[in-house]
């Protein structure tokens, strides 16, 4: 494998311009709420729900399983079993491949998984409830990669060997929406602190406030979790509802994520806590960056991903966000998030597009080529503040067109940011 590249690209990857039949066609430099409307979710036959068809075969497992639509997946649940990134996986030494143009990723990201999978209906997502129609919940592909599923225990024993030296800067458990995910995850993260100092390798609790109460926000912290962050996902209360609540028969509501992240503001503390934004599911730049103010006043952090129509997913006929709307955000949630510029500082034209940034031009040439607002977002890892351990590599892009840099951008790559950026080309 020469690197996790999506077996189909959508017609529009994030490109601002499409060529059609040797004309160039311009279509709109950012991704609008009319446009960005999922489809509804059809009836799964009462034979595939719950995965019910996993459950009747019980086939046992064997070790580690690599997702393949092809066979009925075998009968795994957490916390004995949990799935875990291609790249992690890769990283871990326990699957074969590379990646391009980069050696590991800093973050193992764990999800629970089982025969029922994620009970929540996301528009977005390809874990949702509404694929158990089409394909596992062990073999759905999330954030553009498979997930093998691999037994805990083997996990924590090939990291507990030796922390200090891992590749890994952070874990990270996400909990997806299940009435077991509270339970198990306060069982993995105790398997893992158990035998893994968390000092040596900080964890995230990715969470599903859904079915959590603040004591349940409480005992992640009490058993060594460090940072602790809400998939808010979507940026404005209408957002949320189309996408992730009422819109697609899906139970998650805008109130309650706000509730528990406040709950994990005080509980966990400044620095300590945040939200998971994707940009371009039809809100406006401003207010996006008005959501990502609002979380840096809290004393939070924003963890921002680029919209791109994972297979499945009830968005997938939909463009991916456009890649000057994305370089604009992206730009400006750095400066928000790390440089103590506001949003009111900013400047934005009546569509609610970056206009200026706020602060001075030859300041602003300097951070567009260090590059590091162009990298990947998410909790910290060893290196510094500012760049994330959580690398995710081409979860929201292909390589061919990367949204998100998991690797330091090259002076390559930062010439092609500034002509999506349409700022003029100032690097050698
Ligand atoms: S709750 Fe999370 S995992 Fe479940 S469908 Fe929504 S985004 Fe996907």
């Amino acid at each position: 494998m020469g690197c996790i590249e999506h077996k189909k690209s959508p017609a529009n990857n994030g490109d601002s311009h499409l060529i059609s039949e040797g004309e160039k066609v311009t279509v709109p430099d950012f991704n609008a709420f009319d446009v960005m409307e999922p489809r509804n979710p059809e009836k799964t036959p009462v034979d595939r729900r719950n995965g019910k068809h996993v459950k009747a075969n019980d086939i046992p497992p064997e070790g580690v399983y690599l997702p393949n639509n092809n066979i009925l997946a075998p009968h795994m649940k957490s916390p004995e079993y949990v799935q875990l990134s291609n790249a992690a996986a890769i990283t871990l030494g326990i699957m074969g491949g590379r990646m391009y143009r980069t050696e590991c990723t800093r973050c193992l990201n764990l999800l629970l998984t089982y025969p029922e999978g994620c009970r929540a209906n996301c528009a977005y997502c390809g874990l949702a409830r509404h694929r158990e129609a089409e394909r596992d919940y062990a073999d759905r592909n999330f954030i553009r990669v498979d997930w093998p599923a691999v037994p805990m225990a083997d996990i924590v024993d090939i990291v507990a060997k030796d922390p200090e030296s891992s590749p890994f800067h952070r874990m990270c458990i996400s909990m997806i929406t299940h009435p077991r995910s509270e339970d198990d995850t306060f069982t993995v993260l105790k398997q893992w602190t158990d035998k893994i100092d968390p000092d040596a390798i900080p964890v995230s609790i990715l969470s599903n406030p859904t079915t959590m109460t603040r004591d349940d926000v409480q005992r992640t912290k009490d058993l060594g979790a460090d940072i602790f962050t809400v998939a808010l996902d979507a940026a404005t209360p209408e957002l949320f509802d189309r996408t992730r609540g009422k819109g697609v028969q899906s139970p998650h509501k805008w109130k309650k994520y706000w509730d528990i992240m406040l709950e994990a503001k005080d509980i966990f503390g400044p620095q300590k806590f945040g939200a998971h934004i994707i940009v371009g599911m039809g809100e406006t730049e401003y207010e996006v960056l008005n959501l990502v103010q609002e979380l840096v006043d809290l004393g939070g952090h924003s963890h921002m991903f680029c919209f791109f129509p994972e297979d499945g997913s009830l968005m997938d006929h939909l463009p991916a966000t456009p890649r000057d709307q994305w370089r604009r955000v992206q730009l400006a949630r750095y400066l928000i998030d790390y440089r103590d510029v506001r949003v009111d500082h900013m400047k934005f034209d009546e569509e609610g597009r970056v206009k200026s940034y706020g602060i001075a031009d030859s300041e602003l040439s300097d951070i567009i080529d260090a590059g590091i607002a162009f990298r990947t977002s998410g909790c910290p890892g060893k290196f510094q503040d500012d760049i994330s351990a959580c690398d995710r590599p081409y979860g929201d892009s292909p390589p061919s067109n990367i949204a998100s840099y998991p690797f330091q951008p090259k002076k390559k790559d930062i010439r092609k940011i500034r002509k999506q950026l349409d700022i003029p080309v100032a690097v050698e």
